[in-house]
Formats: C-alpha cells, sequence, structure tokens
C-alpha cells in the first residue's frame, strides 16, 4: 500500500500527550503557552487501547516502528504500560521513544524492562545558560545529563537530538560533540524547521547540517555511514569504532520527502500525513467502534491520496498554516 508518489507506511509517531514541562523557544514560546496554558485533557486523549488498534490496522500494512513522542511522553502516566503493551503483543514492532529527559532518570530501568528498544533524549545545549534560555529556564541541565547517563548504561546506543539556531546555541556544536563523543551515543544535528508559526522560523536561523559537519571535521576526521534502510532521515557519520556515531537530519537544506514513509497520531486521535500538513483525519469515531477492518480502511484511504512534499516545496508554501509542533510530536 503506497502513496500517491509511491511511498509506503513503515513509522508511526504517536504521540501520547500535548502537554509538556519545557517551554522551547522553538516548539512551545512561552510567550504564547503560559504555565498555566490548557492543553488536552486525559479525557480527550487516545487510551492506550485506541493506539493499540492504530498500530494493529498499520502493521499489514508495513509499519516496522512506532516512536512514542509528545509533548512530553514522559508526563503521560503509566506510559511504561503502553510500552509493555506493544512489546508484548509484538516482539518484532520496533519501539522507540523520545524525550526531553527531565524525567527520564528514574524511569530508565523500567523502560527498558518493558522492552522499549531505543531512547533518543532532545538536548540543544550543554552551556546551563544557553540550556535555560532554550527551554524556558525552568529545569535543570544536570537532571537531563543524569537521564541520557542512566539511558547511556541501559541502552546499547543513546541518540541526541540538538536543533541548532543560529545566534542561541549554534556556539554549542563543538562541546557537544566532545561530551557525547564516546561509544553507545549517536549525536543528531537537526535543522530547525518552520513547523507550526509562533516560533517565527527565519531562513536565515537554520544552521545547515554541511556547516556543522564542516566545524567537526576540524576536531578530527569524521567517516560517512551507509544508510541501512531507504527511509532513514539522518546521514550518518562516525569519529572512529571505539567513539560514537554524529548524524545530521537535513530536512530543510536537504529535503527527503521522496523516501518519507511517516505517519503521525496525534494525542488526541488525528491523522496527520505531513509535519507541514493543516490537514488532519479525525480517527477518534473509528476508534470507538473497535472495528480494526474500518480502522484499517480509513488510514488506507488517506494514505492512497497523500501526496504531502512539504520540504520540497518550501519557497512555494510558505504562508499557508501548519499545526504546532508539540500538537504533532515532531
Ligand atoms: N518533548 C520531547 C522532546 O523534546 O524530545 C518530544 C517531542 S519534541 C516536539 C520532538 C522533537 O522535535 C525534539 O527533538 C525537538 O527538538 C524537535 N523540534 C521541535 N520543534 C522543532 C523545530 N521547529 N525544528 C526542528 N525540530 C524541532
Ligand atoms: Fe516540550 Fe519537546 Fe517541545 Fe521542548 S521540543 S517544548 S521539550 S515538546
Ligand atoms: Fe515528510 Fe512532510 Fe517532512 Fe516531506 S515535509 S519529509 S513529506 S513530513
Amino acid at each position: 500500500m503506497v502513496d500517491l508518489l509511491g511511498r509506503p507506511i513503515r513509522d508511526l509517531r504517536v504521540s501520547v500527550t500535548d502537554s509538556c514541562n519545557f517551554r522551547c523557544t522553538y516548539c512551545l514560546p512561552s510567550e504564547a503557552f503560559p504555565r498555566d496554558y490548557a492543553f488536552l485533557k486525559p479525557d480527550q486523549l487516545l487510551r492506550f487501547s485506541d493506539i493499540e488498534l492504530v498500530v494493529a490496522a498499520l502493521l499489514p500494512l508495513g509499519l516496522q516502528k512506532v516512536k512514542i513522542t509528545g509533548g512530553e511522553p514522559l508526563l503521560r502516566p503509566l506510559l511504561v504500560e503502553l510500552i509493555a503493551l506493544l512489546k508484548g503483543r509484538w516482539p518484532g514492532l520496533e519501539v522507540a521513544l523520545i524525550t526531553n529527559g527531565h524525567h527520564l532518570a528514574p524511569l530508565v530501568k523500567r523502560i527498558r524492562k518493558a522492552g522499549l528498544d531505543s531512547v533518543t533524549v532532545s538536548l540543544d545545549a550543554l552551556d546551563p545558560t544557553v540550556f535555560g534560555r532554550m527551554t524556558g529556564n525552568a529545569h535543570r541541565l544536570d537532571t537531563v545529563l543524569a537521564g541520557i547517563e542512566e539511558a547511556h548504561r541501559e541502552f546499547e546506543q543513546v541518540k541526541i537530538n540538538t536543533v541548532l539556531i543560529r545566534g542561541e546555541n549554534d556556539d554549542q556544536v563543538e562541546a557537544l560533540a566532545k561530551y557525547f563523543q564516546r561509544p553507545g551515543f549517536a549525536l543528531r544535528f537537526i535543522e530547525y524547521m518552520d513547523v507550526g508559526s509562533l516560533n517565527r522560523w527565519r531562513r536565515d536561523q537554520v544552521v545547515t547540517g554541511a556547516e556543522v559537519l564542516e566545524r567537526l571535521q576540524k576536531l578530527k576526521n569524521l567517516f560517512p555511514l551507509p544508510k541501512r534502510h531507504p527511509g532513514e532521515t539522518s546521514e550518518r557519520w562516525v569519529w572512529s569504532e571505539a567513539e560514537g556515531e554524529v548524524g545530521f537530519i537535513n530536512s530543510v537544506s536537504r529535503p527527503f520527502c521522496a523516501e518519507c514513509v511517516r505517519v503521525r497520531l496525534s494525542a488526541d486521535g488525528k491523522l496527520y500525513t505531513c509535519l507541514f500538513s493543516n490537514r488532519s483525519t479525525d480517527l477518534k469515531p473509528v476508534l470507538l467502534t473497535g472495528n480494526l477492518a474500518e480502522v484499517t480502511q480509513t488510514i488506507t484511504a488517506v494514505w492512497k491520496k497523500r501526496d504531502d512534499r512539504y520540504s520540497e516545496q518550501r519557497q512555494s508554501l510558505a504562508g499557508t498554516t501548519r499545526q504546532e509542533m508539540f500538537t504533532l510530536g515532531g
């Protein structure tokens, strides 16, 4: 089952909450989202059984991986149970988690035991002042670092996602590279994207992967790694076998829409076929029926009409309304 551009579904990003304890300037700027901002209420969120039904519907269509995201997914009560549910029923399905890391340390052992395959922690700075400025100042860098180290002890590889914004945290590149130049880490630099509209994105704030790679090569030689599968978004490099990996997600300077095999499910059950889409399909009514065949049919009908390729068309589509990242899960 492929879309209008021949792309299958391989990857589901499922948001389990839109709430977040951080206020990253590029995602949930505090001017627009004060501390008392009304996120979705618990009864508006998909139940774990709804998520299970969506996964069951997607597996025969080719799904291979589920990434749990948010908002901040570790704020969702009983998240460990969702991981255990998915891995218990489908041990071969890859289940990953992306988190801001603040609540990670005490949960690492439990999520590992529940069967989680991999963890990504978002971290944009090692300097506490820059970290505070980027995340809304309220949270502590050392708590996140403790979560990262704990995850590093339990998981074979921990990915670190760094969004670079020129003039904000681009001075952190070398320090991050040195800190994570260890086996078991993959540091990934993500180009700042124009998701949503509240972050007032500007093209000149994007630090391209090519620019970062050039800076890193001055520290030490990096060697390119081959793609592991066609839909892999990260261009991977390695310092040496004994050290970690560095990756670049160059979604602005080198869009990869032609290979985009990802579908997104919002915390309240809306299916999105592109990060930049302003259209979605509400799956809640069909999920309420509990009818697997109907869920499959609904998703198939949506996917077969999909022709999204925003990043390739950015110039001509700039100005269209877009969902905010925290509702979509990145
Ligand atoms: N709260 C979790 C976290 O921060 O890891 C998960 C959700 S967050 C929306 C997922 C990822 O999206 C994070 O790595 C974040 O840095 C990234 N992100 C958010 N807004 C972005 C933007 N405008 N451009 C690029 N990446 C962005
Ligand atoms: Fe929260 Fe993640 Fe968005 Fe930061 S990037 S505000 S941690 S959802
Ligand atoms: Fe996929 Fe849309 Fe991003 Fe292109 S712009 S890679 S279609 S999510």
